[in-house]
């Protein structure tokens, strides 16, 4: 079991086995790598990116890959996945973050979502392919993935949706094909509560069914800008932690935007020694390792 921060700032906080930095977060703004901090980037969902490439954002027939098109769960501005010149800029960017940090963890490394893309040039590359539409994407996305690999040599983690069961039609991800090129997977299951912890544990069971490599689970903790009263309590996000680890997962992921807020996630962990007591319960040596975790952090915060 071993448990990470995530964060948007260079701080790390004590008692975890890594620490994974958000370089180059949706936003498209770039952060310096930091040497023991794992380097972090969405690839395709990049701001900046559409901001000084405007032709270059994803297109579907239900619009573009554009924040506020509420079609698609897009919060920010998506560049085509087979954009050539930003495809050879990330893999640039990528081989200096591996140079410059402990390994690489990839956000948004796949087509924005169903129906994407339907540029002249994808369409154009699909129909040369011979290939049937989700095929052709698949193909786009794993070649890629192929690329990426031989340019980052120390850790490279994949992130994945929380979606087990469609990610092929959606997004172009095929499970199989990305677990030949990474190291674990991460699954991003971000959410503002966890009241209802069975679902991220079916999801959870499904993924571990799935995947053929280590996966990580990332759970939202304190995003920027957030009021605390609208963030998922530290008795959710241990509960669901306890219940994503007896399900399979094999290390959990802390969202913050910095290392107070981690901290702040800690003590009331800590302080919750009824429920601490009660998880015990929930499900043998996964859960077991978890809660000694939050024992050693007692001594820290
Ligand atoms: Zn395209």
């Amino acid at each position: 079991m071993k448990l990470g921060t995530y964060t948007f700032q260079p701080e790390k906080a004590q008692g975890f086995d890594f620490h994974v930095l958000r370089v180059k977060p949706e936003t498209g703004i770039r952060l310096e790598p930091v040497p023991d901090m794992h380097s972090n980037i969405a690839v395709f969902a990049d701001n900046i990116a559409v901001r000084n490439h405007p032709d270059w954002i994803s297109q579907s027939a239900l619009g573009p890959a554009k924040m506020g098109n509420n079609n698609y769960n897009i919060y920010w501005n998506v560049v085509c996945a087979t954009q050539p010149d930003h495809r050879a800029e990330q893999l640039s960017y990528m081989q200096e973050l591996d140079q410059h940090s402990p390994g690489v963890w990839l956000n948004s490394q796949y087509f924005a979502d169903h129906g994407h893309c339907t540029c002249p040039r994808c369409i154009e590359l699909w129909r040369k392919s011979g290939l049937g539409w989700l095929e052709w994407r698949r193909k786009e996305i794993s070649a890629y993935m192929e690329q990426i690999r031989e340019r980052v040599n120390k850790e490279l983690v994949l992130c994945i949706q929380p979606d087990p069961v469609s990610s092929y039609e959606r997004y172009g991800v095929d499970f199989d094909d990305f677990a030949k090129y990474a190291d674990a997977f991460n699954v991003v299951m971000f959410s503002k509560n966890y009241a209802t912890p069975w679902y991220w544990e079916m999801l959870t069971r499904g993924f571990k069914k799935l995947l053929k490599k280590p996966f990580y689970i990332s759970l939202y903790v304190f995003g920027p800008g957030d009021n605390p009263k609208d963030v998922p309590t530290a008795a959710e996000i241990l509960t669901v932690s306890a219940r994503c680890a007896r399900a399979g997962a094999d290390g959990f992921l802390f969202l913050t935007d910095n290392a107070s807020q981690i901290q702040e996630f800690q003590k009331a962990a800590v302080a919750n020694v009824e429920l601490r007591n009660r998880l015990k319960t929930y499900g043998g040596q996964p859960v077991q390792e978890l809660l000694d975790r939050v024992s050693i952090w007692e001594k820290l915060v």
